[in-house]
């Protein structure tokens, strides 16, 4: 059955998922902030809007996809935001990753006009948002999450209710921690190789059967062997999802070293100019401490 979508963020990932969601024979309002991020999806279809209160006026499950905690709050509450246009039976799926706290403050308030709302952050990067083979973690009501499912359907494979509103941004959460902690090891292991005179080229191919084997050492690990640090996954998006898990951290009062190491590396990286790379650039660090050259991307 045709659905009434909403779908506001149209970057990296937002426009093809809004893509999928319109080829799976789903009726689509869509916004971007630059209104050129919309011109495709309209040529296929969508109806582009000048807002997100707009979109609401027209949807029944909202999505969105924008970069950061207060991006999500401006979105749904701000000026021209969801809000001004939501009704009660509507859901706003926020599929960005964002605050698990402010998540919950999120859901709460949209309750208050009856709205529904699930966190459902993904993995899987921009070819998962292309191929729709996404990770998708959801927290929120199990009504909605079943509402909601067959939508998922046309954007992911392993689908997760992990458990009540802010339970899906955690789970990310925990996501960005390994993929954080394993590009610094896939990072190290290849200098570690190149300083030893051994072709980093075929140590990750010995080690791609064995234990050490992880998408991280097949998809980063190519990018760092060919320097090639086109997004991606953007070293500014990394940061900001491991400032998420240090300051949750820092509230419970958690001991969180590989984490923390991860996030100063990204920090330098953003000082060095690197924002807009991939977040295998880390292996750029590395190099330099390591004392071998990088050849500037
Ligand atoms: P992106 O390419 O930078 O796209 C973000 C989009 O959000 C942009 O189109 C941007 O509009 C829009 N936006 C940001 N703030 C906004 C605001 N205040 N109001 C309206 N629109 C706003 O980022 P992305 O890679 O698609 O990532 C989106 C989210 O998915 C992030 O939370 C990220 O952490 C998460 N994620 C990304 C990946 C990945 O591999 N890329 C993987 C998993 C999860 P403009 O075009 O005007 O800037």
């Amino acid at each position: 059955m045709s659905t009434k979508i909403g779908f506001i963020g149209l970057g990296i990932m937002g426009r093809p998922m809004a893509q999928n969601l319109m080829r799976a024979g789903h009726k689509l309002w869509v916004h971007g902030r630059r209104p050129t991020t919309m011109e495709s999806l309209v040529m296929e279809g969508a109806q582009g809007c000048g807002s997100a209160a707009e979109v609401a006026a027209h949807a029944d499950v909202i999505f969105v996809m924008v970069s950061d905690t207060p991006d999500v709050e401006q979105v749904i509450f701000g000026a021209g935001g969801v809000i001004e246009r939501a009704r009660a039976g509507q859901v706003v799926v926020d599929m960005s990753t964002i605050s698990p706290v402010e998540t919950r403050r999120f859901a709460h308030d949209l309750a208050a006009k009856g709205v529904e709302m699930l966190d459902a952050p993904v993995s899987g990067g921009e070819v998962g948002a292309v191929n729709a083979t996404l990770s998708i973690m959801v927290g929120g009501k199990e009504e909605s999450f079943q509402r909601v499912k067959p939508l998922f359907d046309c954007l992911g494979k392993n689908i997760v209710h992990v458990g009540a509103h802010g339970a899906g941004q955690v789970a990310k959460a925990c996501n960005q921690i390994v993929v954080g902690v394993t590009i610094e090891a896939v990072s190290e292991a290849l200098s570690f190789a190149r300083r030893n005179n051994v072709d980093p080229a075929k140590v990750r191919e010995a080690l791609m059967g064995g234990f050490a084997g992880s998408k991280i050492l097949e998809v980063h690990g190519k990018r760092m062997l060919d320097h090639d640090f086109k997004p991606g996954f953007k070293v500014k998006l990394h940061q900001k999802d491991l400032r998420i898990v240090m300051e949750t951290a820092h509230t419970l009062g958690m001991f969180l070293p590989g984490a923390a190491l991860v996030a100063q590396q990204l920090n330098a990286l953003i000082g060095l100019g690197d924002a807009e790379l991939d977040s295998a650039a880390i292996v750029k660090n590395v190099e330099k401490l390591c004392g071998l050259d990088t050849p500037r991307s």
